[in-house]
């Protein structure tokens, strides 16, 4: 294994670890915003993970001006990257699903939302006192 080397711009890091080499992706370069819809995702194999997820290749080539070898190449990372790695695990670590405000993620953020709730419920006094505190006290 030749490691795994970072090819945004002149960047060339290497990496033994996939892992490693997205999060750096993640946390040291920026935002890639998708030329098809909009969305705002980081650079690296994540944008080419959801121009190729999200979009079909037809999209892919009107909107980067791609040709054949373009997607090809860029397939060939995808494949081997998701090979590599369980590339959901990698993005709930990085906390991307959240990071990502105005894509179909944003629906995850709601359901954070509704949790905090259930937590807030348990420790509230009045469901405490409504459930048998003055039974226990009578008694
Ligand atoms: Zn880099
Ligand atoms: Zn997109």
């Amino acid at each position: 294994m030749p490691g795994w080397e970072c090819a945004i711009g002149d960047c060339a890091a290497t990496y033994d670890d996939v892992t490693d080499l997205l999060a750096h992706q993640v946390e040291g370069h920026g935002r890639h915003e998708c030329r098809v819809c909009n969305a705002v995702v980081p650079e690296g194999f994540f944008a080419i993970a959801h121009a190729f997820d999200a979009h079909t290749r037809a999209d892919y080539v009107r909107a980067y001006d791609a040709d054949a070898d373009d997607i090809r190449v860029r397939e060939d990372v995808k494949g081997a990257v998701e090979d590599a790695v369980d590339v959901a695990a990698v993005r709930e670590r990085l906390d991307l699903d959240a990071r990502e405000d105005g894509t179909g993620e944003a629906v995850e953020a709601d359901e954070a939302d509704d949790t905090d709730g259930v937590v807030d419920t348990d420790g509230t006094n009045d469901a405490d006192d409504t459930d048998g505190t003055d039974g226990v006290t009578d008694a």
